[in-house]
């Protein structure tokens, strides 16, 4: 059932990329709830896995001294949802963490195996991707930062070279300080679903005008993506119904949607311009706005 013909440990990164590069048929393992099933689905056969589950390092989150919080690749969900650092600062991803799975798998599943299954779907992509989230990624020769925008290729599909591990996930102050921000996540139902679709937003007010406006969509397309017309768009326009209504409808410019059993590519759509602009209007309020009406 499980194809497992070795198993490693590593205890800290240095090891892992070592360990990587002696042997390129390693499969990472995180929290293994998506390598498992794969496993289980016969996806994945005679599997040599190297877990990361050791390597102390990877598994805190924390504000660096010019303020860039930076989260470990193996924090897991629970930890996301439950860290005061996090729900202060961004919690777009606090929401995001707590609307993924159930308690047992938010306790297993790592934030850094959520991006790297590369599914559209994962709920950390679209806050990470509204958030501006830069990736560090290591290898035994050294380490390069991605900008997750660049990470994702397609369904599936992520930037990681051979003998590469994301180690860690950053996000500077200049792009979380003086925002205001709200996470939606719409599901068929309530528990436990995979989102139909996710959006996530965040503002900056400058007066009675949108200084900034950063639009994540999850599921809107082969990979999670933003609204980049929405955005330019709504710089320096006035805070008001008529503009968000505005920002709503473009944002549907940026979405690649599809039908599938989950859901039609127009209702897809309808969902994409109806949920940025509620999720926008909470982000003003967050973002020290008045309320919309
Ligand atoms: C019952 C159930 C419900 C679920 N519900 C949701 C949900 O609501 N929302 C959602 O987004 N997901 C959901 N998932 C999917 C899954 O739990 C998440 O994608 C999870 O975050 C994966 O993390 P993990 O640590 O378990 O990754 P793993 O399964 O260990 O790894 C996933 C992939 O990433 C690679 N990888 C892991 N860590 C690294 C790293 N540091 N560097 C490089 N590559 C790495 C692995 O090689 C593998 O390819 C669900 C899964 C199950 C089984």
């Amino acid at each position: 059932m499980y194809d497992i013909i070795g198993y490693y440990d590593a205890e800290t990164v240095d090891e892992a990329t070592a360990f990587l590069a002696e042997n390129p048929n390693l499969k990472l393992i995180a929290g293994g709830t998506d390598v498992l099933i794969k496993m289980h689905g016969g996806q994945l056969e005679a599997a040599e896995l190297l877990s990361l589950r050791k390597i102390k390092s990877l598994s805190i989150i924390r504000k660096a001294q010019d303020g860039t919080i930076v989260i470990g690749a193996m924090v897991t969900f629970s930890q996301v949802f439950n860290d005061p650092i996090l729900r202060e600062m961004i919690p777009i991803l606090t929401e995001a963490a707590i609307s993924m799975g159930g308690p047992q798998i938010r306790n297993i599943a790592t934030i850094g195996g959520n991006v790297c299954n590369g599914a559209t779907s994962a709920d950390s992509a679209s806050s990470l991707f509204a958030l501006n989230a830069q990736l560090k990624i290591e290898h035994v020769k050294g380490e390069r930062i991605v900008p997750i925008r660049e990470f994702y290729l397609g369904p599936g599909k992520v930037a990681l070279k051979p003998g590469e591990i994301l180690t860690e996930i950053l996000i500077s102050p200049d792009d979380y300080q003086g925002f205001g921000g709200q996470y939606i996540k719409f599901a068929m139902r309530e528990a436990m679903d995979i989102a139909t679709l996710a959006v996530s937003v965040v503002c900056k007010l400058s007066g009675k005008t949108f200084a900034d406006v950063r639009i994540g969509l999850g599921v809107a397309g082969p990979t999670p993506l933003r609204c980049l017309e929405a955005e330019e768009f709504a710089k320096g326009k006035d805070v008001s119904l008529e503009t968000v209504a505005k920002i709503g409808e473009l944002a549907v410019n940026s979405a690649k949607a599809r039908t599938s059993w989950r859901a039609s590519k127009e209702y897809r759509e309808h969902l994409v311009e109806e949920l940025v602009q509620r999720a926008l209007k909470i982000a003003v309020v967050n973002a020290g706005g008045g309320e919309l009406v």
